[in-house]
């Protein structure tokens, strides 16, 4: 049924780049066979998921949205994908998303933009757009996103999904494409709050091949989700993420969805965090400088796409043209700017001066969580916006990001729940922020509010 969905829909709604029909009918062929034969499996046992495509998988293309990596196949599953097998959910294919993630809408994937289901002129958000896409218009009922900067939060908050931005390292990215590897985090997008928790005790846990990952126990977090009681949460409202630019609409929301809070037994407090009025700045420094040297490996000579090598030219010729075919203006622009940043000279001023920015946001979230146990904040300050309102202005598309940033610049636990719609008719989301490893706290959230 949800491959037929898929068939009928995705010519509209661009989400998936690639349906492995055969492969995912098989696969669900077998895990019925290991049921039939008694084996007794896990809740999503035959769970349709998509992936984005920026996780490795042995058996079909991982493009990451981009010319570079057209038609490759991996040698290897990433660890992520790897567990879902083994947890027998069927993968359906590859969603889109904006290229090497970089971006709020698809519209920088050299496939073009995914849609949102709520409005086809609109962006279903980025860069995991084509995840939130195809879970919002139930082409599948989970998918996997990536979150550097916001790719899960924001695409869920303007396609009204869960999207969970799990503790860095709680989820492995071995097999992930390395975006900005102190930042970049997989974690679950679904439908419903139970839907992630039951994604997110699946994918999370310690893997040897991640340097960065964490050894955390995620057994709580489907229990946590059945929560309707919030006695005793302290929920702090972020002061400094509400004012000029947001949308009437968004904020009318948060400010319910801030009330039912109460009417649960939190006690709200507003906190002031100072430092993340500096978050973006900080971000499109760190994240283009750890980008840069990351797109480093795309040159055209140990995979992926080669121009113009005719047997005249020279190695760095051949490196020069492919780069220059393969990769599109955002992913050129992020390159010059990260090599500018870290470059001999500047890099003081300007990747070091980001990098005590990034400290001056731990400790503002340290302080803060000592007044309370979750912060909360609108996603974003807009609902989805048009196609094309946003490609020629690139700090308009970034301010797509103003409050999902700051939990990855300290690696805390951050997700996006929906709270209705706006007055103009689309989703809004409520983001909430947990201390880093407390992602129960989220599920205990977005439980009682569902
Ligand atoms: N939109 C942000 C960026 O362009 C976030 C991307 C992400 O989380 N992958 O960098």
């Amino acid at each position: 049924a949800f491959l037929d969905r898929i068939d009928e829909l995705n010519p509209t709604l661009n989400a998936f780049l690639h349906v492995d029909r055969e492969g995912a009918l098989a696969a669900a062929r077998a895990i019925d066979e290991r049921i039939a034969a008694g084996e007794q499996m896990g809740p999503l046992a035959g769970v349709p998921i998509g992936v984005k495509d920026n996780f490795c998988t042995v058996d079909m293309p991982t493009t990451c949205g981009s010319r570079m990596l057209e038609g490759w196949v991996p040698p290897y599953d990433s660890t992520v994908v790897r567990r879902l097998r083994e947890a027998g959910l069927v993968i359906v294919g590859k969603t889109n998303m904006d290229e090497f993630a970089m971006g709020s809408s698809t519209e920088t994937s050299a496939f073009g933009p995914s849609r949102n289901p709520w409005d086809t002129d609109r962006i279903p958000g980025g860069s995991g757009g084509g995840s939130s896409a195809a879970v919002a218009a139930h082409l599948v009922p989970l998918a996997l996103g990536s979150d550097t900067g916001g790719s899960i939060r924001q695409p869920a908050a303007v396609t009204g999904t869960v999207g969970i931005k799990p503790t860095y390292g709680g989820v492995s990215r071995y097999g992930v494409v390395a975006m900005a590897s102190s930042l970049d985090q997989p974690g679950p997008c679904a439908r419903t709050v139970t839907d992630a928790a039951l994604l997110h005790e699946v994918i999370a846990g310690h893997d040897d091949m991640d340097a960065t990952s964490l050894d955390l126990d995620h057994s709580g977090l489907v229990d946590a989700a059945a929560t309707d009681d919030l006695t005793g949460l302290r929920v702090g409202i972020v002061d400094e993420f509400r004012g000029e630019g947001y949308d009437e609409g968004v904020m009318a929301r948060f400010d319910e969805a801030v009330r039912r809070l109460e009417a649960l037994g939190a006690e709200v407090v507003t906190i002031s965090c100072p430092a993340f009025t500096y978050a973006l700045p900080a971000y499109y420094l760190i994240q283009p400088a750890e980008l840069s040297s990351n797109l480093a490996r795309f040159d055209g000579m140990r995979y992926g796409l080669r121009a113009g090598d005719d047997g005249t030219r020279s190695a760095e010729e051949v490196m020069s043209l492919s780069r220059e075919a393969g990769f599109g203006k955002e992913a050129k622009r992020r390159i010059i700017i990260g090599t500018y940043a870290l470059s001999a000279g500047y890099a003081d001023q300007y990747y070091g001066q980001a990098q005590k920015v990034r400290t001056l946001i731990i400790e503002d979230f340290r302080a803060a969580f000592e007044r309370c146990d979750v912060l909360v904040s609108p996603t974003t300050p807009t609902t989805a916006f048009r196609i094309g309102e946003r490609v020629a202005d690139p700090m308009a598309m970034y301010m797509a990001d103003l409050c999902t940033i700051p939990s990855n610049l300290a690696g805390n636990a951050s997700a996006s729940f929906p709270i209705g719609l706006s007055d103009d008719g689309l989703p809004v989301g409520l983001q909430v922020i947990a201390p880093t490893m407390e992602d129960t706290r989220l599920y205990r959230v977005g439980g009682a509010l569902e």
